[in-house]
Parts: structure tokens; sequence; C-alpha cells
């Protein structure tokens, strides 16, 4: 029974999803392969030859796989199913966007966002925005599973893989036109050690960047935020933090002016330690906040920032 690992990388970099991704492959089977879709993707290749327990990093340079095309990445993929059981993918952006079109080519159910590897047919995944986790069991012969990353530990270096260059596909029907992608100093939010979350609370754009952003470059954090203030346009959209944001567990995650709803919370429970500003001392937040400040935010965080230094 072998498993291919959809790589995330970013042209130059692999991601620790990757490694974390190897982790749930490697409970399902010891022979792990890597496939890496890119364009000048060689560095990548070569960093997920290194993770401990991969046997073979597979290569597939094209423009359509480089793009992220669902279309290019599923050409290429479902060609390759019939030498492996199950196919994973981080449960990130891409991983959603095309994990599903290439269960769907290969007539299969798509598991998503497990959180542990039971066995080699059996899974556990959050449902009901986190709220209960369902034991499944798949029937189908061939599996494709995205993978939530913050579930599991990052597979260690150590591995010498060969890489094997294949052939990379080109979407059909669908062409590239362009990318706006934001450019930014601070951390990755998925990857972020540190988070500083702002809310409703807030009340405009502007008070969002005086307040959250300043702290969050004091700490080396990312920016994170709540649906209410992205909506009420205080924070761009992949900022979102929750059930229809990113899921993320930092070291350190901080809310402010956050109630808590069950939504953001299916985003930010599993971080490390939790701390809440908010002042209302009822507000669910604190019910999984491990320190709780009861206090409002514009006392609260320029006496943090000069504690801070
Ligand atoms: P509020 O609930 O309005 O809370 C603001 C908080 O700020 C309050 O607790 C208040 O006491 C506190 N406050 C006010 N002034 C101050 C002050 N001066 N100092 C300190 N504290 C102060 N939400 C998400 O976040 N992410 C999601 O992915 C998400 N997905 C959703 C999906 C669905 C299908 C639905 C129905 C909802 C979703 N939501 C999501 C929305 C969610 O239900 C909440 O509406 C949202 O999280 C509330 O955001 P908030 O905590 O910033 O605002």
């Amino acid at each position: 029974m072998a498993v291919l690992v959809i790589a995330d990388h970013d042209g130059a970099h692999l991601r620790d999803t990757t490694h974390k991704t190897v982790t749930a492959a490697k409970a399902i089977s010891g022979d792990v392969d890597v496939m890496v879709l890119g364009q000048g993707a060689s560095a990548v290749a070569d960093a997920a030859a290194k993770i401990d327990g991969v046997r073979k990093v597979l290569l597939a340079e094209g423009a359509g796989v480089a793009q992220g095309l669902a279309e290019a990445v599923e050409a290429t993929v479902v060609p390759l199913a019939a030498g492996y059981d199950a196919i994973l993918v981080p449960a990130n952006t891409d991983g959603k966007n095309y994990a599903p079109r290439i269960a769907a080519k290969l007539d299969v159910a798509p598991i998503s966002d497990i959180v542990e590897v039971v066995s080699a047919d059996t899974f556990v995944r959050p449902i009901y925005a986190g709220n209960a986790l369902e034991t499944i069991q798949s029937a189908d012969a061939k599996k494709v599973i995205t993978v939530r990353p913050t579930a599991f530990a990052a597979a260690g270096e150590g591995g010498s893989a060969s890489v094997e260059s294949i052939a990379a596909a080109e979407a059909p029907k669908t062409t590239f036109v362009s990318a706006e992608m934001v450019k930014s100093d601070r951390p990755e939010l998925g990857a972020a050690k540190i988070i500083v979350s702002g809310g409703r609370a807030l009340g405009s754009a502007e008070e969002f960047a005086a307040v959250i952003e300043p702290l969050a470059d004091k700490l080396g954090a990312a920016v994170g935020a709540s649906r209410a203030a992205v909506d009420a346009g205080y924070a761009p959209n992949d900022y979102q933090v929750g059930q229809t944001g990113k899921v993320v567990a930092p070291q350190l995650y901080i809310a402010i002016g956050i109630s808590g709803a069950i939504q953001h919370l299916a985003g930010m429970k599993d971080s490390k330690v939790i701390v809440a500003i908010n002042k209302d001392a009822d507000a669910p937040i604190f019910q999984i906040a491990d320190f709780g400040l009861v206090a409002d935010y514009k006392t609260a965080v320029p006496e943090l920032m000069a504690a801070l230094g």
C-alpha cells in the first residue's frame, strides 16, 4: 500500500505543512512518495527528498501546475493514481481546490480535514464547526484525503530519497490570467508561532491598523481577524481565522475584542496558549482562554506595548 503526498510550497521553499502531511501519510503506509508540482522547483524537490521516511520524490514541472490550476494538477496526478492507495494533500486553500477534483475524477468520496489516522481506512475529522469529532471508515479502494496540518507533528529531516522528473499536464480548458499577491514581511498566518487577532470591537480599519498591527510587529506575529472585522472592512479577507477562514494553531494566540463565537473558535482553539482581552467578563472567548483580561483594549493594549518595551 503506497501513499502519494502532494507538496505545499511557494516555488522556492517547501512549507512545513508538507512535513506534517507526510507524518499523516506514514501512519497509513511505510511507502510514501511526495509529488512537487511547479516550475523551476528543483530546490523544493530536493528539500522534499530530505524528509525522513520519503521513498521517492516526483517532480512535475509546467506552467499550469506552477500556477496552481486545479485542472492541471488533477490531469497530472490522476494518471499516476493507479500506483497509489491514498493521495494526501494539506487542507489549505490549494489542497481544498484540487483534492475534490482529483476525487471526482477517480470516482471516490474525498475525505476532508482529517486530524487523526486510526488505520489505513479509518480517520478522525472535526464536524459541526469543530464541536464534535467523527470517526469515518472509507470503503473506497483509493482514498483522496485532505490533512489538517496543525493536527500532526512535522516529519523530521534525514531522508535521502531519489528525485524523478515526470510530465506535468496543462489545463485543457482553463487559462491563467493573473494573480495579485499580497506582499508582507509578517509571518504567514497558517505557519506563524504568534498571532495577534482583532475583532469587531476595533471599530474601523484605521483603528485595526493602529492597534493590532504594531503589537503584532513588536511580537514578530502574524495578524488575524474575526469574520465580523473582515466583513466590516477593518481587515482583509485573508486575515480571517475560523470555520470559513484559516485554521491556525500557533504557540500564542492573542484575541483582542473578539467575542469567541463557535465559528471563530473552530479556527483557533487548538492554539497552545490563548490570551483574550475583552471588556465583557461573560464573553465566550474566556471559556477557552488560558489568560483572560477583562479590560478595554484601548487601555490594555497600550499597557502591553509599553511593558514589551
Ligand atoms: P462580536 O461578536 O461583535 O464581538 C465583539 C467583542 O468585542 C464583544 O465580545 C465585546 O465585548 C468586545 N468589545 C467591544 N468593545 C471592546 C473594547 N473596547 N475592548 C475590549 N473588548 C471589547 N466568525 C469568525 O471569526 N470566523 C469565521 O470563519 C466565521 N465563519 C462563520 C461561518 C458561518 C456559517 C457563520 C454563520 C458565522 C461565521 N462567523 C465566523 C461569524 C461568527 O458567528 C461571529 O459573528 C464573529 O466571529 C463575531 O466576530 P467578533 O467576535 O469580532 O464580533
